[in-house]
């Protein structure tokens, strides 16, 4: 369990190989805070950077260690997971997440704070104008209209993670002890009052994207899986409209056969075009319930998520 708030705003920082985004991340946004005029800390997890990101941090630390801590975990757990091991151990009554890439620009944190003290819980921000590939913006259209369809979770832009948590949330989310999670979608779901406002975007500092296709993938695989079982169940119907389609175009397969006297090879390979498609449908089927058995057995297992390999932190006074 999380410490009991010591601190206003707790900001949470995510880094993978940013040592060209950090100088300017710093310049730009202790300032921010520092005009506040509340007590803060900011929570940066070194997620397993092959870089001089955590010889940064460190630095940082030292330069600013009465609101700077610092996780460094020993290899890489993904961006969901550093923040979750940050979440674990905020002093704050608000939280703030936040991309180390300057993509999210620090600026705009007091427009969720203002949010959070009009006694909204959840303050998710939406990007304006977003400055990413055009794949991985119509990529996430498309997503995010599976997750419409599929969980109840109303967002207007997932991928943003500059957003705002009231603490009893991020609570929430500790407790559920969540393994393969996406942290905006868990935090709505235990959300009460939540809002979203729009937020500026950058384009990336420095540096590419830590996302590859295939880890987009897997998330987004997190994200649908991690929050409804309606995958299932769409499958299972369509599966059986799939038995009674096919089931008819045999029956009158047979008919013609039977009393129109066709010669033998006709419609055979309609019939393999069905048999392909019907063993398609059902590998599928299969991988889809491997998925649910996989995390089923990640969850069941109860292995430590992350490994912390040292904190940098000064004691709350
Ligand atoms: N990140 C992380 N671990 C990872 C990948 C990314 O902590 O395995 C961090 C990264 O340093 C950044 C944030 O997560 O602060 C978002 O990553 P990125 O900018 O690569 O993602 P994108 O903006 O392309 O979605
Ligand atoms: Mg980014």
């Amino acid at each position: 369990m999380s410490a009991p708030p010591t601190v206003a705003v707790s900001i949470v920082i995510p880094v993978y190989n940013e040592e060209l985004n950090l100088p300017t991340l710093f310049a730009r946004l202790y300032p921010v805070l520092d005009a506040l005029g509340r007590r803060y800390e900011i929570i940066f997890t070194n997620d397993g950077s092959a870089d001089r990101s955590f010889a940064l941090l460190q630095a940082q630390h030292a330069a600013r260690p009465d609101v700077t801590r610092v996780i460094d975990f020993n290899s890489n757990y993904g961006q969901h997971m550093a923040i979750m091991a940050a979440f674990e151990r905020v002093r704050g009554d608000v939280i703030v997440t936040l991309d180390a890439d300057l993509q999210n620009p620090p600026e705009e944190i007091p427009k969720l704070l203002e949010k959070i003290d009009a006694g909204f819980d959840y303050v998710g921000g939406y990007r304006l104008n977003r400055q990413d590939s055009f794949f991985r913006k119509y990529a996430s259209r498309l997503i995010n209209l599976v997750r419409e369809k599929t969980t109840s979770i109303e967002m207007t832009d997932q991928g943003c993670m500059l957003r705002a948590y009231g603490r009893p949330i991020i609570d929430a989310i500790v407790r559920s002890g969540a393994i393969n999670t996406f942290i905006p979608a868990l935090a709505y779901s235990f959300s009460g009052n939540p809002t979203e406002v729009g937020v500026k975007h950058e384009e990336r500092h420095a540096g590419v994207s830590n996302y590859s296709f295939y880890s987009l993938i897997r998330l987004n695989f997190d994200l649908i899986t991690g929050f409804s079982i309606a995958p299932l169940q769409y499958f299972t119907m369509f599966a059986m409209a799939c038995c009674v389609g096919s089931g008819l175009f045999v029956l009158v397969l047979a008919i013609r056969r039977a009393f129109f006297d066709y010669t033998a090879a006709e419609g055979l390979f309609t019939l393999f075009g069905v048999l392909f498609f019907l063993m398609s449908v059902a590998l599928l089927g299969i991988g889809l319930i491997g998925e649910y058995v996989g995390r089923t057995y990640q969850v069941v297992r109860a292995r430590q998520r992350y490994h912390v390999r040292e904190t940098l932190e000064t004691k709350p006074a």
